[in-house]
């Protein structure tokens, strides 16, 4: 799986120290990110409403009103964040505590202070990516040809960009949910 992060993704930090929240959010910023930023997880809700597109979650643990704890439990239930990873981005904690998010649904967890804003964006961008995968499709074989056709791709089933084969990537977030897009696994133009 390549880290792939030039695409327009967005991300929503949830933070509720100023200071580190702005470093953050300009971490994001200058790696192409859409940014959301919120203090807390009830202002995090806030801030995702509407936004069907969030790519992932950047959360602290410890926070007034709605804490990371409580925000990983409620996001399972919210419209809008439910399939969305979550890396949390907290002072380190216990070997249990850390496991503890991890079994609440949080896809990583970076100590503060101890990674390099390289190190966060390519956590960030692997937690991401899981549940991702490409496959490839034989376009002669069952439905391809069919398919090529009705969608109006290229009969070989290659890339117009650059002539590689295209791959079928698909998306099961934690095996439910699943979502397939056409693409390019070498320019990453997508196609459907
Ligand atoms: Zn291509």
């Amino acid at each position: 799986m390549a880290i792939d992060i030039d695409n327009n993704n967005k991300i929503l930090i949830i933070q509720p120290d100023d200071q580190t929240r702005s470093m953050l959010v300009e971490i994001f910023k200058e790696n192409d990110f859409d940014v959301l930023e919120a203090r807390d997880g009830a202002e995090g809700f806030a801030k995702a409403n509407n936004q069907p597109d969030i790519s992932v979650v950047l959360t602290d643990l410890t926070m007034p009103r709605i804490d990371g704890w409580e925000f990983l439990k409620t996001k399972k239930d919210n419209e809008f964040l439910k399939d969305v990873p979550v890396v949390i981005y907290a002072n380190l904690i216990s070997r249990e505590d850390k496991q503890a998010a991890l079994d609440a649904g949080a896809q990583d967890f970076i100590a503060k202070g101890a990674a390099s804003p390289a190190e966060i964006v390519q956590k960030v961008a692997r937690a991401m990516q899981q549940g991702e995968y490409d496959l490839q499709v034989d376009p002669y074989a069952l439905d391809a040809q069919q398919f090529i056709e009705d969608f109006h791709l290229n009969s070989n089933f290659q890339c117009t960009n650059c002539g590689s084969p295209l791959a079928v990537r698909i998306k099961a977030y934690k095996g439910k949910d699943l979502t397939a897009k056409i693409v390019c696994p070498n320019c990453g133009k997508e196609y459907l």
